[in-house]
């Protein structure tokens, strides 16, 4: 096995050092419009639960951290703009702003879309994944998995088919449609309930998700989020 770079300076223990000095030094990644005066509430990002390192070698600590405090961040920053010059609609719950659309104002009805989208997918996608956690179903979810899809691995590739058949960028989904477990894909930063549907579990397929480690081959990271997916939360949607 060779060892990246991180992984020398992870090593070394100057991993976290390297990680400060890039972030320092990337100054114009997406984000500066916290310098820009943008409100800092009604919504905020909730820490990762667990290390940025704590998926590796599946999904890399440098793409979590890029992710979570990038990315995400980012969303939640546009959100808290957008949802200010949203009238009553900005007031809503975000599930119930992102299924009543057409209630929030034109003006700033993409960036809700987009940025609200973007925080309630992310929002899932964190707890989804665990340390120490992947391989096959448990509960109640394995019984709902086999009695629709026939086995786990017949779910693995249809599942697979969904985050790959999704041109460009967007989410892999497990929902329930009203009733029935559905495995479906959404453009963009769209979530499950713009199509009235109950997301139980998305899979991030933007580059920034996976492109560090995997580069192009979309397909290998799809295999390896098998390795992190977390049943027992994944239980816990499926009941809620
Ligand atoms: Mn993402």
């Amino acid at each position: 096995m060779t060892l990246t770079r991180r992984q020398i300076l992870s090593t070394l223990g100057i991993g976290g050092l390297a990680l400060a000095t890039a972030r320092t030094s990337g100054a114009a990644w997406p984000g500066s419009l916290e310098q820009a005066g943008a409100p800092g509430g009604p919504f905020s990002l909730a820490p990762l639960p667990y290390p940025f390192a704590a998926l590796e070698p599946h999904i890399d600590a440098q793409t979590m951290q890029i992710h979570h405090d990038r990315h995400h961040q980012a969303y939640v920053t546009n959100l808290n703009t957008a949802v200010a010059n949203a009238g009553a609609a900005g007031k809503m719950p975000l599930d119930e702003m992102l299924k009543n659309l057409s209630q929030v104002p034109e003006s700033v009805r993409t960036a809700v879309r987009n940025n609200g989208g973007g925080h309630w997918n992310h929002m899932q996608f964190w707890t989804l994944m665990a340390p120490n956690a992947g391989g096959p179903p448990t509960g109640a979810v394995a019984d709902a998995i086999t009695s629709t899809f026939g086995s786990f691995d017949k779910f693995k590739e249809m599942f697979a088919a969904a985050a790959m058949g999704r041109f460009g960028s967007g989410w892999a989904w497990l929902s329930d449609d009203n009733g029935t477990l559905v495995i479906h894909s959404t453009a963009n930063q769209d979530t499950p309930s713009m199509e009235n549907k109950r997301g139980i579990f998305g899979l991030d397929v933007w580059e920034h998700a996976y492109y560090l480690k995997y580069q192009n081959r979309r397909a290998d990271y799809v295999t390896a989020f098998w390795n992190v997916i977390n049943w027992a939360e994944v239980n816990k949607r499926l009941k809620a």
